[in-house]
């Protein structure tokens, strides 16, 4: 399975592609929602977005609502990853095509119950 992931931060970056890699998923990565569109131009889609919201150039919410306007990624599970000041925005990214949401600091295990729920575990 192939995620990829959208963040600004090269820590954050750092810590999911550890945990995604850990768990079986080939991972491709960007800094922002445009870099973003452009890898997912270039790779194919993913089975899994993780993605900030703050970010420069293009933020979390409108990266998905461009990704959402592509049927290429209908399948694309997109996982928003978000603050707890953040939370009331996670809506605005549901309502535009979002799955769900991953709060900072999450665990490894609160990444490994999220990829369940998706149905993404490497049980699956
Ligand atoms: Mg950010």
């Amino acid at each position: 399975m192939k995620a990829l992931v959208v963040d600004d931060s090269n820590t954050m970056r750092a810590v999911l592609r550890r945990i995604l890699q850990m768990r079986g998923f080939e991972t491709v990565e960007a800094k922002h929602g445009v870099e973003a569109l452009h890898v997912l131009a270039q790779t194919g889609t993913a089975d899994l977005a993780l993605v900030d919201w703050n970010m420069p150039e293009m933020n979390g919410l409108q990266f998905v609502t461009e990704v959402r306007k592509n049927p290429t990624h209908a399948q694309m599970r997109i996982m928003m990853v978000t603050t707890e000041t953040g939370l009331h925005e996670v809506q605005s990214a549901i309502d535009a095509g979002a799955t769900d949401y991953l709060m900072k600091p999450f665990t490894t295990g609160q990444v490994d119950d999220k990829l369940a729920l998706l149905g993404l575990d490497s049980h699956a």
